[in-house]
């Protein structure tokens, strides 16, 4: 079932502490299964994909994007024949590493860091998050997750430069990252430039005119559905149009990937790992549409009046209390009163702000700036 080139899980380079095998589950099932019994997994629940004020309860949070991106995953891997097991794993791990308040709450977290010097990346977090913040388990720190899963969380959306992080070497950065995980930046792509549409729409910050003038590949398809629905409402037509715009990005990456693999003549893993760029990729075609609805979404949701108080907020909120907390480091929570006594100061504030959702963090400035 899996091709030469998938990654092979009894080829895994394994877990820092080596464990037995387990009866029913492989290393990548386990290790897919340790990230959703997480904490940092739960909390996403209540964090910002991009809405942080609640129009509904059925907008997308960081949780329910994140079993988009694993269900489309999926799919991809298994008509790829990737490992499906491995693929799922990165998915959900994917945005582990995000702060509350979505971009907003994330440039903020960087910005305050900058001023002492250093910086946040949530690919890194993500990877102190499974290494060492959570724990569960009472053999090893963090989740002793196999090499693969690790390599993925720090490689999927991002080369990092060897010369300016020794501390990754054992991630083999001069190499491309396997298949499995090279899908997830796209497929994570496709779940949002299609969920971002719909809450929108939703939301009514965007109207059906507005995206079916904006976006050509959403009008081509919209066309398409009011020829076979003529009398459908126009949230079902939207819906059936956004479908079909979603199938044609998964159905591009998993035939033009197909493609690029074949005409590399790529046959094993080492030939993915050493060819000199990603080989799963869009065509040039669908890439123009994708970039046309992200900059749809820029203009008229993510960087739209609506969405800017929402964005104020994060920054404020953010940004004062890590001030705070370098000015009071006696107020923070004991455990991170300690680890201050092994790491930088901003680093620890850091970790601690990145971890909390949307709701503690709200509660944390209520008890210490906004009464000042
Ligand atoms: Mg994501």
């Amino acid at each position: 079932m899996l091709a030469g080139y998938a990654v092979h899980v009894e080829h895994s380079r394994g877990r820092r502490f080596p464990e037995p095998p387990h009866p029913y589950r492989n290393d990548f099932q386990r290790d897919r299964d340790r990230v959703i019994h997480a904490r940092a997994f739960r909390r996403l629940e209540a964090k910002t994909q991009v809405f942080t004020r609640r129009y509904s309860d059925h907008f997308r949070n960081r949780l329910t994007h994140t079993l988009e991106v694993s269900q489309v995953s999926r799919t991809i891997a298994g008509a790829l024949g990737l490992n499906v097991d491995l693929a799922e794993a990165l998915a959900l791990v994917h945005d582990i590493g995000h702060p509350p308040f979505g971009h907003a709450g994330e440039k903020a977290l960087d910005a305050a860091m900058r001023e002492h010097g250093l910086f946040f990346d949530h690919n890194l977090h993500a990877l102190r998050i499974v290494e060492d913040f959570e724990q569960r388990y009472a053999a090893f720190r963090g989740l002793n997750l196999t090499f693969e899963v690790r390599e993925g969380i720090i490689k999927h959306s991002h080369d990092y430069d060897p010369k300016e992080h020794p501390g990754l070497a054992e991630y083999l950065l001069d190499q491309r990252p396997p298949l499995e995980a090279q899908l997830i930046d796209l497929t994570d792509e496709i779940a949002y430039n299609t969920a971002d549409l719909d809450d929108g729409y939703e939301a009514h910050l965007l109207s059906l005119e507005q995206i079916r003038e904006g976006i050509p590949v959403f009008e081509r398809f919209y066309r398409e559905v009011e020829q076979i629905y003529p009398d459908a409402p126009h949230k079902l037509k939207f819906n059936e149009a956004l479908k079909r715009v979603l199938n044609r990005f998964v159905d591009d990456l998993i035939t033009n990937t197909r493609a690029r693999l074949n005409q590399a003549g790529t046959r094993t893993l080492d030939d993915v790992r050493n060819h000199a760029e990603r080989l799963a990729a869009f065509s040039p075609a669908v890439e123009a549409e994708l970039k046309e609805s992200k900059n749809f979404l820029y203009e008229n949701l993510y960087f739209s009046s609506a969405l800017a108080g929402e964005k104020d907020d994060a920054e404020r909120v953010v940004g004062e209390l890590f001030t705070f907390w370098m000015d009071h480091p006696k107020t923070l929570p004991h455990n991170y009163q300690e680890k201050a006594k092994e790491d930088s100061l901003p680093r620890v504030i850091c970790d601690y702000i990145a971890g909390m959702t949307d709701n503690f963090i709200f509660e944390q400035y209520e008890k210490h700036c906004s009464v000042r």
